[in-house]
């Protein structure tokens, strides 16, 4: 290791120095709650962190291991600590320098090209949607398994990409109130398509203007939680070039991880390699404080605009509703009261608080696939807290707990899970909320 080469920024390197040895965030953490040993907890991998910056050890195999596969990213250890230590931080920097010194796996490395590049993960999308039809089905899909995520619990693609269901802007419904920008990021794009059109349709009746820019691509945020920070400042500077506008009252984002990556881990991310003197201007650095500043959530959108909803028709039908928080949105942005406010003003839904609601849900992006068996014993736990609820539907703002969540739920319980911006909107159409 070149000892006169910092690894990381001054600013990220400190936080070492803030952690008192506490312990309060090995009961945050859902991989130490599992394992148990103390290299899997927040505390063991700042002590780790804290000989790899002082340069007493070198990033090894082994280090990589505990960096990528004790460690989910989820924040919780960052939102318990009482130092005000960002691990997170901490990990995600290691984690690049650990990608340059060993690599990263080719397959994670192709993906990563396909995610950053528009038009190659439009065609991977159009290609992946007809091999799914041709080549599979229900009985192959009931057998195959990638980790610990069954794939006949994986959704179908969008026939049609949400962007091109849409022009770019769609007028307000009545009066205008407001003018927005809307990152749908990958997930409604290609698959979740009908949360996209949850968020026009709500956000326009309310009389809010929506901007959908064209050619957007992803967050980058798996990528550069992977290490790849070279390939994710494409998707950076795309999304800076799109959304870092001054004409618009917020940028609107329905899923945590976009949100926290465009609110909080692009500003970082800019300035931490703009200070290891890397090739980042200073302009760069304020478009991506502008972005922050203009990020909402969906929930949080609606629920600071909540006196412009139409009425919502109650349809004499009720449903028992239960929420579970996603890390990038409770940790990440601390939202927790709007979406469950939102939910609990809708006619006809009975709500239901699970225990622990802020936990994981064990899926990780890619965690799930690549390491699946820890991820199996944290979702085993959110699996039973949900279905302990009885709900008929479980909510969440987080296409990727969707997914992981949707895939491990007892099919015969016939438990759907929506985004509460869906929920919001058949609502105000009056639709029938048990059968819709
Ligand atoms: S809670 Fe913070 S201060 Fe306490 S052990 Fe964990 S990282 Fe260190
Ligand atoms: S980010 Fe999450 S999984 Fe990683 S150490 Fe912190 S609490 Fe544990």
């Amino acid at each position: 290791m070149e000892k006169d080469k910092p690894l990381l920024s001054e600013s990220t390197n400190e936080h070492v120095y803030h952690c008192a040895k506490c312990g309060l965030c090995l009961d945050a953490c859902p991989v130490y709650k599992e394992l148990l040993v103390e290299s899997a907890g927040p505390r063991g991998k700042v002590q780790l962190a804290r000989h790899i910056i002082e340069g007493n050890h070198d990033i090894t195999k082994n280090m990589c291991d505990i960096l990528f596969s004790q460690c989910l990213l989820c924040g919780s250890c960052v939102a318990v600590c009482p130092s005000g230590v960002k691990q997170t931080e901490l990990y995600s920097g290691l984690r690049w320098r650990a990608a340059e010194r060993h690599g990263i796996p080719f397959a994670k490395k192709l993906f990563f090209q396909v995610l950053s590049r528009k038009w190659v993960m439009s065609t991977s999308a159009w290609f992946g949607k007809w091999a799914r039809k041709i080549f599979s089905g229900p009985w192959i899909e009931s057998k195959i398994k990638a980790g610990n995520l069954p794939i006949d619990g994986v959704p179908p693609f969008n026939d049609k990409p949400f962007n091109d269901e849409f022009p770019e802007i769609i007028e307000a419904v009545g009066n205008k109130r407001a003018r927005v920008l809307y990152f749908h990021g990958c997930a409604t794009n290609y698959v979740f398509g009908d949360i996209g059109k949850s968020v026009v349709s709500v956000l326009t009746r309310m009389g809010v203007e929506v901007i959908i820019p064209k050619g957007q691509s992803c967050c980058g945020l798996p990528i550069f939680l992977s290490g790849d920070r070279k390939t994710a400042m494409r998707c950076i500077e795309d999304a800076l070039t799109l959304f870092a506008r001054e004409d618009c009252d917020a940028v609107i984002v329905d899923c945590a991880t976009c949100g926290s990556a465009l609110r909080k881990e692009y500003p970082h991310i800019l300035k931490e390699l703009h200070d290891l003197g890397e090739d980042i201007s200073e302009k760069l650095i304020t478009k991506a404080e502008l972005l922050s500043s203009k990020i909402r959530d969906i929930s949080e959108y609606i629920y600071e605009h909540r006196d412009w909803l139409p009425e919502m028709k109650d349809t004499d039908t009720r449903i028992r509703v239960t929420y579970h928080d996603p890390c990038h949105l409770v940790k990440g942005q601390e939202i927790e009261l709007q979406p469950r406010e939102l939910l609990k003003a809708i006619p006809g839904v009975d709500f239901v608080e699970m225990e622990a609601a802020g936990t994981c849900c064990g899926g990780g992006g890619e965690f799930q696939i690549e390491h699946g068996d820890t991820s199996a014993l944290i979702t085993n736990r959110k699996i039973k807290r949900i279905h302990d609820t009885g709900a008929d539907v479980l909510a969440t703002g987080c296409p990727g707990c969707n997914m992981t969540i949707g895939a491990h739920l007892d099919k015969k319980r016939g438990i759907k899970v929506l985004h509460p911006v869906q929920i919001l909107k058949m609502a105000l159409d009056g639709a029938n909320l048990r059968t819709s």
